[in-house]
């Protein structure tokens, strides 16, 4: 394969090139309520040669290697009708040949769809029927296994195999027009024991559900927050990790301008870190899509604003260095900046000590959705509960935690010690490549007079 991409690339006009191929498996089924419906499996093949030439980029989509140098000429050909400028990628150093192939701790692709559905046939019953109230459920199982090939005109290749399994575990009650879901997910890169023995999950969001209808709505105005991990996690990636995308700071000048290196961000415990090299996530990766090894990214480093997340492109046209996320979904489409797993570090306080230094307040658990507009955010916590004399009291709907990302950092006074990363359904959207399998993470961590809308 190497040499068959190498060799299509050869004597080629443009600046730059790469193809990048791909084998994908994927096998996916869902239980929406009694019916076991959507039940697929396939695999598919295809790629796609990209080219710079002054600047400009072309690419050519393709489903098999034949005629593959013809590919690579049509993609320098549109490349050269698009560039008026100068090429600017960023160099790097990688070995000419790198093979990475999974390391699986329980491998998917032994168990037979039969046990995979009666396994996620259980849990569906028990979401439907562990408590009076359930009116629906949705319980979804995937795994894909991608197999990765890229070379470029600068004489490197690699190999990466790429496997991810998931499941999801979702219970909808209805009281008259009120509706509230509860809901859990799971994935992994390795091990695909991370979707058995989820019974107590499943009767879990069962009972959440149900308990929602009767909780109070969360009261509108300036609370001291608790966020726990989870939300932490998506905090950090939904509402500063894509500020940190350098793609998005090239394009806005003010924003720009806003993230410049250097400046203060938060209080001196605060770092938050993007790592695709970490451990072995659903969001890690040996290398980028265009074969940059990944890296520990310091976004924020003691409070102050450390780097940007880049690809070739964005490090060349702004001097940085490549960081290893320019990331693609997967075949046919091209690499833009993304994340990989990313995270708000630990801190020194206990879990204890930050809930005691909370009188009367809300503690924000899991996250159901959340839009974000430049530096302005809203998020919605799946559920939460009433803080009380640092005590964890009533369980509370309707949170929603609103505010300006810079302004919110800077009210973060207290880092718990109790760092978790979650790998969990769903990922990332950009750009119309969604969902990117990413993880985020961080310790419980508390807000100082955070906005919460809503009626008083
Ligand atoms: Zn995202």
């Amino acid at each position: 394969m190497k040499q068959r991409l190498l060799d299509a690339l050869n004597n080629c006009p443009a600046d730059y090139a790469e193809i990048r191929f791909e084998t994908t498996d994927n096998t996916g089924f869902a239980y929406r309520g009694k019916e076991l419906d959507n039940a697929s499996t396939g695999q598919f093949t295809g790629g796609i040669v990209r080219a710079c030439k002054n600047g400009g980029w072309g690419s050519c989509v393709f489903d098999t290697l034949d005629e593959l140098k013809s590919k690579v000429a049509d993609a320098c050909a549109a490349a050269t009708t698009v560039g008026k400028e100068k090429t600017a990628l960023a160099e790097i150093a990688v070995p000419a040949d790198q093979v990475f192939t999974a390391q699986l701790k329980n491998d998917f692709r032994g168990v037979s769809l039969d046990e995979k559905v009666a396994l996620v046939g259980k849990y569906n019953d028990i979401v439907l029927n562990a408590v009076p109230g359930v009116e629906s459920s949705t319980v979804m199982y995937g795994e894909n296994f991608r197999t990765v090939h890229f070379a470029s005109t600068r004489g490197n290749y690699f190999m990466e195999e790429r496997p991810r399994i998931l499941l999801y575990l979702v219970a909808i009650a209805r009281n008259g027009s009120q509706v509230q879901r509860g809901s859990e997910s799971f994935s992994s890169a390795t091990d695909f024991t991370v979707v058995l023995n989820r019974e107590d999950k499943a009767r879990e969001v069962a009972e959440r559900a149900v308990a929602l209808l009767k909780a109070p709505q969360c009261p509108g105005g300036r609370h001291h927050v608790i966020l726990r991990p989870d939300f932490t996690g998506v905090f950090a990636h939904e509402a500063f990790g894509h500020l940190s995308e350098a793609d998005f700071l090239y394009e806005n000048p003010q924003m720009r301008e806003l993230m410049t290196i250097g400046r203060q961000m938060g209080n001196n415990d605060l770092n938050i870190i993007d790592d695709g090299s970490l451990g072995q996530l659903i969001g890690t990766h040996h290398v980028d899509d265009e074969g940059t090894p990944t890296q520990k990214t310091m976004l924020i480093a003691n409070g102050v604003l450390a780097g940007h997340l880049h690809s070739l492109e964005t490090a060349g046209k702004m001097g940085a260095k490549p960081t290893g996320n320019a990331r693609a979904i997967g075949r046919g489409r091209p690499p833009i900046v993304r994340m990989t797993n990313t995270y708000v570090d630990a801190g020194t306080l206990s879990k204890d000590e930050l809930f005691a230094g909370v009188d009367d307040g809300i503690y924000a658990c899991g996250m159901q959705g959340g839009q974000t507009m430049m530096e302005m955010f809203t998020f919605s916590a799946a559920y939460g509960y009433r803080i009380k004399n640092g005590q964890v009291t009533d369980l509370l709907r309707d949170i929603v935690l609103t505010g300006n990302v810079f302004e919110t950092l800077h009210n973060i006074d207290g880092i718990a010690n109790d760092l978790t990363m979650f790998e969990l359904g769903g990922g990332c959207g950009k750009g119309g490549q969604s969902p990117l399998p990413v993880t985020f993470g961080g310790p419980h961590i508390r807000l100082r007079d955070a906005v919460i809308g809503g009626q008083q």
